[in-house]
């Protein structure tokens, strides 16, 4: 294998991890946001029922305002009536105030009606307020807890950051652009082993003459479908390595 490949792999396992890293902190981010715009979703309803309940109140004491204004007016008619000796005018003031009753009676059956839908409107009021307690209650202690995973994510990502940085210093360059660049676009391995003449990145069987220039390691070798690097799988320059600890794990479990 090309001496400068090795360090290369040894970046590209602490970059693999760093990559699931960041998707499990994605996941768990997506999470909290979830829990947020759940307890953000019952607090608008509870506002919006409070402002329901409110725009009820307003209008059954307006209407009730209503109320003593035709009762007054009532109260008025009969003192008048009382002092009239006309039957014409008395007639009058009788049809004036059976006008007035009807409409006290339709406005305080529409005090009812409002009435009733205040009552249920409160009770569902009450059963909002309940649920965001109970939703806040136990999501506290899953917020807790999510919050408590990222911080390990970060932890052991700052880790990894700081390992590769060293690691990073010490490899050639002009390697590392290529690799990065390839990693940017693939974000999966690209310096990937050649088996039995398949590339192991996109699974494409490979000429004969590619697979020997790969064996030779005198240059960088791409993969002509897939742009990845290749490398020749040589088991004592891999030894001790996390390919080679993987590779064996994996013999081990398929026999
Ligand atoms: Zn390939």
């Amino acid at each position: 294998m090309k001496e400068t490949l090795k360090p290369i792999i040894e970046i590209q396992e602490l970059d693999m991890k760093m990559i699931r890293l960041m998707r499990i902190k994605r996941e768990r981010q997506k999470e909290l946001k979830q829990i947020e715009d759940l307890r953000k979703e019952l607090h608008e309803q509870l506002k919006d029922k409070k402002e329901e309940v409110e725009e009820l109140n307003k209008q059954i004491r307006s209407l009730e305002g209503r109320i003593s204004e035709i009762t007054e007016k009532l109260k008025g008619l009969e003192t008048r009536q009382t002092q009239i000796k006309k039957v014409e005018e008395f007639n009058a003031l009788t049809q004036e105030m059976t006008a007035a009753e009807r409409e006290k009676i339709s406005i305080e059956k529409n005090v009812s009606d409002l009435v009733d839908k205040k009552v249920m409107e409160e009770e569902l009021l009450e059963k909002i307020g309940e649920s965001l307690k109970t939703s806040e209650a136990s999501s506290l202690a899953l917020e807790k807890e999510i919050k408590a995973s990222i911080d390990m994510i970060n932890v052991e990502g700052s880790g990894l950051k700081k390992e590769r940085d060293e690691r990073a210093e010490k490899i050639d360059p002009d390697t590392l652009a290529i690799y990065e660049r390839l990693l940017r676009n693939k974000k999966d391995r690209v310096v990937v082993s050649i088996e039995s003449r398949t590339c192991n990145g996109c699974h494409i069987t490979l000429t004969a003459q590619h697979e020997n220039i790969v064996r030779k390691g005198e240059n960088i070798v791409f993969c002509e479908h897939c742009s990845r690097i290749h490398y020749w799988q040589e088991s004592e320059v891999l030894e001790g390595t996390p390919v080679a600890t993987k590779r064996r794990r994996r013999r081990v479990a398929s026999t």
